[in-house]
């Protein structure tokens, strides 16, 4: 087992990894930028190292800094967190070069996933399914209208290199295609410097179910059940579930030993996600992340188990030392993101935290860096908190993320948890009815 490790983030996801470092009695190096000088990742890491400016350019994404940082410290792993260079396969490389571990996948499966065509053509192989679409990257503007017409309108060109929801564009009719085609290759260039291109049919009407797996250096591969994500604002998660209010057990089990056979025989190692749109009972495959993701303790509630604490193990090179059957399902959980934004407007609302109170009691946890008198910078990610509650019932559990909000109280900033409490209280969200479009349609609504 390693002695140190570097966490290369901030915020949240520095604070849940240094927790599970001191609970297997790992020291921690925090890094940070000259903006987060008072963070709490800071105040509670063994050492601490500023590694620039406040642009995270110059900070979290400097490499040479993070790599310096973890060589004067005498860091022996690099746990990545997830955002910044979570999935970048050049600095997962670096990390192992310089004889340090990366605590994540080889960089050539995090290469691999990060290029999408390349993700699809992958799961198809090691028998995925996939959204029906074009073969591969489209090579013309005829060859989008001919795939088009072979799948069918309404269809979605999407750039490879895509991530955030950017380069995406649908085209509703053959009418659409052209406009589509080009938007879509502008936008891909301008934001990835890539403009390849490929074609999926669009889904009127999916939910947005992820699977998380694990796997270990020895080809042990187990997955821990879905989360559903299908409540999302311009393509960012803002409320998940684990489980999804619309699959059973057999679909859980069925989906599962689908990917965990694919990923064994990828040799896929550490902690992944394979993202899938669910449509009249069918799972379409879209994308792997190849790192944890921000809504994993939905997971770690139901399942009863430490994901990060797994990945340390798995990249010290202990084995997993469970199967399948060992994994169970207990309960419900719901997580709420908590952003610094005017609820109504979502216009990013950073500032001093004037009071900072966080809910407790039976079954609720809170992932936060947040205190009073904390100032959230205006230079990062406006994800301030996440609020997890789990209960034996997905009709207990709202009541549970009911009350935590009802009692979480941060002054001084604007949040959304007034429009989580709405969401809370809405009958078909009650209900579990809700598709990928739900929360858009919803936030229009008056109030
Ligand atoms: P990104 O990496 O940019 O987030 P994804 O491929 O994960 O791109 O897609 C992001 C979101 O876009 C999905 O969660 C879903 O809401 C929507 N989406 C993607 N592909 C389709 C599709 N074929 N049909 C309908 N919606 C889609």
């Amino acid at each position: 087992m390693f002695s140190k490790i570097l966490i290369a983030n901030r915020g949240e996801i520095a604070l849940r990894v240094l927790r599970a470092c001191r609970e297997l009695g790992i020291k921690t190096v925090a890094v940070h930028s000259t903006a987060d000088e008072d963070a709490m990742h800071v105040r509670l890491a063994d050492e601490a190292v500023c590694i620039g400016p406040p642009a995270a350019r110059e900070s979290y994404l400097n490499v040479a800094a993070i790599l310096s940082a973890a060589t004067i410290t005498g860091a022996e792993a690099i746990h990545p967190g997830y955002g910044f260079l979570s999935e970048n396969a050049d600095f997962a490389e670096t990390v192992e070069a310089h004889g340090l571990t990366f605590i994540g996948p080889t960089a050539e499966h995090i290469r691999m996933m990060g290029d999408k065509i390349t993700a699809k053509t992958t799961m198809e192989m090691l028998g995925v399914p996939l959204v029906p679409g074009s073969d591969g990257e489209l090579k013309s503007l005829d060859e989008a209208r001919t795939v088009a017409e072979q799948v069918g309108y309404p269809v979605l060109i999407k750039a490879t290199a895509g991530g955030g929801g950017r380069g995406m564009k649908v085209a509703r009719d053959a009418s659409e295609i052209e406009e589509a085609w080009s938007v879509a290759r502008t936008e891909a260039r301008t934001a990835f410097g890539n403009d390849a291109v490929y074609l999926e049919k669009y889904l009127d009407k999916p939910r947005h179910i992820e699977l998380q797996i694990l796997g270990d250096n020895y080809g042990n591969v187990v997955h821990f059940g879905e989360r559903d994500c299908s409540l999302q604002r311009r393509h960012q998660k803002l409320l998940e579930e684990a489980g999804s209010p619309a699959i059973t057990a057999e679909q859980r089990d069925t989906i599962g030993k689908t990917v965990t056979d694919a990923l064994s025989k990828m040799g896929y190692r550490n902690a992944g996600t394979l993202e899938f749109l669910y449509q009249d009972g069918q799972f379409c495959f879209i994308e792997m992340n190849t790192r944890l993701q921000v809504e994993h303790p939905v997971t770690e509630m139901v399942c009863d188990v430490d994901l990060v604490r797994e990945q340390i193990r798995i990249a010290a090179g202990e084995k997993l030392g469970y199967t399948q059957s060992d994994v169970t399902f207990s309960g419900h959980a719901i997580e709420c993101r908590i952003n610094a934004e005017d609820p109504d407007t979502f216009a990013p609302c950073p500032g001093t935290v004037a009071v900072y109170h966080a809910p407790g009691g039976l079954g609720v946890r809170i992932d936060s860096a947040l205190y009073t008198g904390y100032k959230v910078p205006p230079y990062y990610d406006s994800m301030i908190a996440k609020v997890i509650v789990h209960a034996p019932t997905r009709a207990e559990a709202i009541a549970r993320m009911h009350r935590a909000l009802d009692e979480f109280v941060v002054e001084g900033i604007k949040t959304v948890i007034p429009l989580h409490r709405r969401i809370l209280a809405d009958p078909e969200f009650q209900k579990g009815d809700y598709t990928i479009h739900w929360l858009e349609q919803f936030t229009a609504r008056p109030h």
